[in-house]
């Protein structure tokens, strides 16, 4: 071993989802929209002006932050945006997890928030789910050194009713806690709501799933405008220029057509339910989900072979081989025609 080996900051990595690019593949594997965004920023796209190349972006992010203040009809000193909601919530693992207690996130959920701790050097704590795969709430009623965790939950797609949300974060006036809402759009009432009441609130969201454009990384946090002050302090201690120009104009068009937004999400939940019947039929059982993925498990197919049988058919879905994980499918929802085409293939494999 060399000496400078021994100043090396040292991680172990998320796994990203594989981002396969095979002509007739049908990619259910990260999560994605399977619809084009709003026409609107096709349109911006077409228009833009060749300034957003050659200058600067904008630090302030004005433009999207005024068009998610307008849509959300909040001030815009409670709005945060980053590059996608992975770096939303980086920042905020960054800014507001610096205690000596330890951070409670759920063990499953989503794999990301224990590389981020251990990059950034938080303790952190990750009690089970029971064994319906649900967050127990009493779990996070005890001393703490700030809470996370989505609603929807990810791997398992359950969703937890407001109320809840709302007990964690009344319990816990200390810390911050933060609700990673990515699916929530699929699912029901967000927690933005609550943010002002409580100031120890911060909901992130993201671009990548109901609004289709994953591929321009855009996510925001919603709080007090305290939070969202520190917040803006470190990254402007990191980087001041998080996100590009064409981000931030396409972001912001996306935002304005609501119509759009609600028929999207509209037909994606239509599919997932007729999903979950046909899945039931083939013998497979899940969690109820809420979000645009469902993760599944057969009742006599291991879940690796399906899924090493689907790969040969040009059918990626997301496989986890870890402890609790290993016997389900994450099978992102996409168009009608790419489940027909998924149950087809899973009736001549489980058969
Ligand atoms: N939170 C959860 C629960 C997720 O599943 C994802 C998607 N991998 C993200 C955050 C990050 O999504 P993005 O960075 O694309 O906004």
């Amino acid at each position: 071993m060399k000496k400078w080996q021994e100043n090396i900051r040292r991680v172990i990595p998320y796994t990203p989802g594989e981002q396969p690019n095979i002509p007739g593949m049908i990619k259910l594997n990260t999560n994605e929209n399977p619809y084009p965004p709003a026409p609107g920023v096709r349109r911006v796209l077409g228009e833009m002006k060749e300034e957003n190349f050659r200058l600067y972006p904008d630090p302030a992010c004005s433009m999207l932050v005024e068009a998610l203040s307008e849509r959300y009809q909040r001030p815009r000193e409670q709005f945060f945006v980053g590059v996608g909601s992975d770096d939303v919530l980086a920042m905020a693992f960054l800014t507001f997890f610096n205690s000596e207690k330890p951070v409670l996130f759920p063990d499953i959920t989503y794999s990301f928030y224990p590389v981020w701790a251990e990059l950034f050097g938080i303790p952190y704590e990750r009690p089970a789910l029971d064994e319906e795969f649900r967050i127990v709430k009493e779990d996070y009623e005890r001393e703490n050194g700030g809470i996370v965790f989505p609603n929807p939950n990810a791997p398992t797609g359950l969703y937890m009713e407001l109320a809840q949300v709302e007990e964690i974060v009344r319990c816990n006036p200390d810390v911050i806690v933060i609700v990673d809402e990515a699916y929530v759009d699929f699912a029901g009432p967000s927690a933005m709501k609550l943010v002002d009441r409580y100031d120890n609130l911060l909901v992130v969201q993201t671009f990548s799933k109901s609004r289709s454009m994953a591929g321009m990384r855009i996510g925001f946090a919603v709080g007090n405008p305290h939070l969202i002050k520190y917040l803006n302090d470190v990254k402007y201690s990191f980087n001041s220029y998080t996100m590009s120009q064409a981000a931030l104009e396409l972001g912001a068009a996306a935002v304005k057509d609501e119509a759009y937004f609600q028929k999207n999400i509209e037909r994606l939940t239509k599919t997932r339910e007729r999903t979950k019947k046909e899945l039931k039929a083939l013998g497979f059982h899940f969690p109820d989900s809420a979000a645009n993925f469902i993760f599944a498990s057969h009742e006599s197919c291991p879940a690796k072979e399906i899924f090493e049988a689907l790969r040969q058919r040009r059918i990626y879905v997301r496989y986890f081989d870890a402890p609790r994980l290993q016997d389900y499918l994450r099978i992102t929802i996409g168009t009608d025609e790419e489940m027909e085409t998924l149950l087809r293939a899973l009736r001549e494999i489980t058969n």
